[in-house]
């Protein structure tokens, strides 16, 4: 369920918009005052935020530009003056919309609805970007850098896995020493191929269950190597 927090000191209208998100789904929690609505707009992860500008304490510019120095969480701002929204934009905080009171509970929904799903779009295109190379127990995630045998991160030097990403890109391939070294290393770089060998082993130690029996990474003998599929 979408949690959003309403950070709102008229209480008789932070309960009327809970009211109306609740009846769509939507967990929320009030806060009405600024300090206790920026304490737990920083603590707790939601997935909108309705922030009231006027505020006891802290005001609603000063919240919006404290969140987004740490969140990207959408931020819907809640003004009773026209004057208001100009001034949010022209202070650029980063606020994502912008209403003026009175609204009608229904269009705050509405809103709040497409707010959070552009938000969810953008999360989603950024997650699927992500480049990831998979064979059988390996995953590797070449955005991130990362790599995980059997759902387990280990921890890679560069090398190491710029040789693992290349290997497993090309697999069933046969790589000789010089080609993979030309490959991976700088052609001036210090080293012979005997560092291919290294790095070989030092990855196979990550990688195999038993290095006298590699499942991954195979000894093609007077060859070289090659990533079985
Ligand atoms: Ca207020």
């Amino acid at each position: 369920m979408s949690r959003i927090l309403i950070v709102e000191d008229e209480e008789a209208i932070a309960e009327l918009e809970k009211d109306y998100l609740e009846l769509n789904d939507f967990e929320v929690i009030i806060e009405n005052s600024g300090d206790t609505g920026l304490a737990t707009a920083l603590a707790e992860n939601f997935d909108l935020i309705i922030l009231d500008l006027m505020l006891p304490g802290i005001d609603g510019f000063e919240i919006c530009k404290r969140i987004r120095e740490d969140k990207n969480v959408p931020i819907l701002m809640v003004s009773a003056k026209k004057d208001d929204i100009d001034k949010i934009r022209g202070l650029g905080l980063g606020a994502d919309d912008y209403l003026t009171k009175p609204f009608s509970p229904s269009e705050l929904v509405a809103r709040v609805k497409a707010h959070m799903a552009r938000y969810n779009r953008l999360v989603g295109s950024l997650a699927k970007e992500n480049d990831i190379v998979e064979i059988r127990g390996i995953r590797i995630d070449k955005t991130a850098r990362r790599v995980f045998v059997d759902g387990v991160e280990k921890t890679f030097t560069t090398k190491e896995f710029d040789l693992l990403t290349f290997l497993a890109e090309n697999p069933n391939h046969v790589y000789t020493k010089e080609e993979i070294f030309r490959e991976i290393w700088d052609m001036d770089s210090i080293g012979d191929i005997a560092t291919v060998t290294v790095h070989i082993k030092k990855i196979r130690e990550k990688i195999e269950t038993d290095t006298s029996k590699p499942q991954y990474i195979e000894t093609i003998w007077g060859v070289g190597y090659r990533f079985k599929l």
